[in-house]
């Protein structure tokens, strides 16, 4: 397959599927064409580490010196030489303190030991400390090393264990954890290059859609899915432009596509893509670009369209999700998520993290299609985790969501799961 580019047609990418069911595209297919299709920003600015939390780094982070910078002590004790021990009980003069920021710089002699705290640098010629407790007969002056109490080299930090100058501490791509703000702190630095945010539009459509705060007339609904959406792209690191709803109407429709497409890097719709929609919004997505209608072999989330349109000579990834509030869901985090990740330049992230439990209860489920069912993962009473359903499944029912602490997926050709039987599930916590 080509390496996508701005030329990269979507048609092209999808002929290259090997046996693809147009009524039933499978879940892994499509997430293959969008991770095929869709190409990182480039786009980087410099920021100070802790404002680089949650973000993606744009190059690698060199150490530029050995971490720790000198050998020294893991303990609060005696540092001696390794050579001097022996195996038997032996007296050590003590001549000096090594203090952590304050190091013993005079030389030391055979029989003789330098009191040593934690982190302080080893004295020269020294390579092994004593803890303090396994010391006898401490005085002011000597301690008795018992024989056997250590071993030379023993409670001794090397310069550069954790990191040698010159090396990778963080690698390009990486969504900066606080561990990490840490780890570039130990190393001095104070600035680090990011992934410009990803710039991301999202409307819904529907004519029956009111948004909070409006009265809810009669057979309207609110809109929750501009929620949820605002949620899933906040916790991305997403900078979001919220459109609202749009109306069924052709011109609204054209114009809030190409002011999205102005605009940001991604689009987000959901509703209209469905087989029945009797809406503008798929004839929009089409005239406006490159952009095709799936019907997935999944549940929830059948319809969706993707694809990339175009504006004034820009252009923007286009994810025409389905409707369904739980269905908005399941399809931005199995595939919207893991191209908005792509898109950002974060390399190790986009796979989403699945664990494997048992069920504690029977699952039914037909062969021939990827079921994303909202789960529960407890202890069970072998003090195993385990996995339950929430109840009812329906792709509208978005409570369901909110009940689950993770989703339970099944993969295409599995039918009938049976209590006990192992699953895959993707923990909410953790997910982004
Ligand atoms: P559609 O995909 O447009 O046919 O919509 C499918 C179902 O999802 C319908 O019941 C819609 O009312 C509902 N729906 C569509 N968009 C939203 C939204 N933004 N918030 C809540 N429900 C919605
Ligand atoms: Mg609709």
């Amino acid at each position: 397959m080509p390496a996508p580019d701005n030329n990269t047609k979507l048609d092209d990418v999808v002929s290259c599927l090997s046996a693809h069911d147009p009524n039933a595209m499978r879940v892994e297919d499509a997430q293959a064409v969008i991770r095929q299709f869709v190409t990182p920003i480039h786009a980087v600015e410099k920021i100070a580490i802790r404002s680089a939390l949650d973000r993606v780094l744009a190059a690698d982070i060199i150490s530029p010196i050995n971490v720790p910078a000198h050998d020294n002590s893991a303990m609060d004790g005696y540092a001696v030489r390794g050579i001097d021990l022996t195996t038997e009980d032996r007296p050590f003069r003590i001549i000096g303190v090594a203090y952590a920021g304050h190091a013993y710089d005079g030389p030391i002699g055979a029989g003789e030991c330098v009191r040593i705290m934690t982190g302080a640098v080893m004295p020269k010629e020294c390579d092994t400390v004593i803890p303090q407790e396994l010391t006898r007969d401490a005085s002011d002056s000597h301690i008795t090393i018992p024989a056997n109490a250590v071993r030379a080299g023993d409670n001794r930090r090397l310069a550069g264990e954790d990191l040698a100058a010159g090396s990778v501490a963080l690698p390009k791509g990486r969504i900066v954890r606080p561990s990490d703000l840490g780890l570039m702190a130990s190393l001095g630095v104070a600035e680090v290059a990011v992934q410009r945010r990803l710039r991301v539009a999202f409307f819904s459509t529907g004519d029956e859609l009111r948004s909070v705060g409006e009265p809810l007339d009669e057979g309207c609904v609110y809109d929750s899915n501009r929620y949820t959406l605002y949620g899933m792209l906040k916790r991305l690191g997403c900078d979001i432009v919220d459109m609202g709803v749009i109306r069924d109407e052709p011109e609204a429709m054209k114009e809030a596509f190409r002011t999205a497409c102005e605009n940001a890097d991604a689009i987000i719709t959901s509703g209209g893509v469905s087989v029945g929609a009797a809406d503008y919004t798929k004839q929009m997505m089409a005239e406006l670009g490159d952009v095709q209608f799936w019907k997935l072999g999944m549940r929830p989330g059948r319809p969706m369209a993707f694809g990339r349109i175009h504006s004034e000579g820009k252009s923007a990834y286009l994810f025409g999700l389905p409707g369904n509030p739980v269905a908005v869901m399941v399809t931005f985090y199995f595939f919207a998520r893991q191209a908005l990740l792509h898109m950002m330049g974060a390399t190790a992230e986009q796979a989403l993290p699945l664990m494997k439990v048992r069920s504690a209860q029977p699952i039914r489920k037909r062969a021939g299609r990827t079921e994303f069912q909202r789960g529960i993962l407890a202890v069970g009473a072998d003090g195993q985790q385990e996995v339950r359903i929430t109840g009812a499944q329906g792709s509208g029912i978005l409570r369901s969501m909110s009940e689950a602490n993770c989703i339970v997926a099944l993969e295409h050709d599995r039918a009938e799961i049976k209590a006990g039987d192992m699953v895959d599930v993707i923990l909410f916590h953790g997910l982004i």
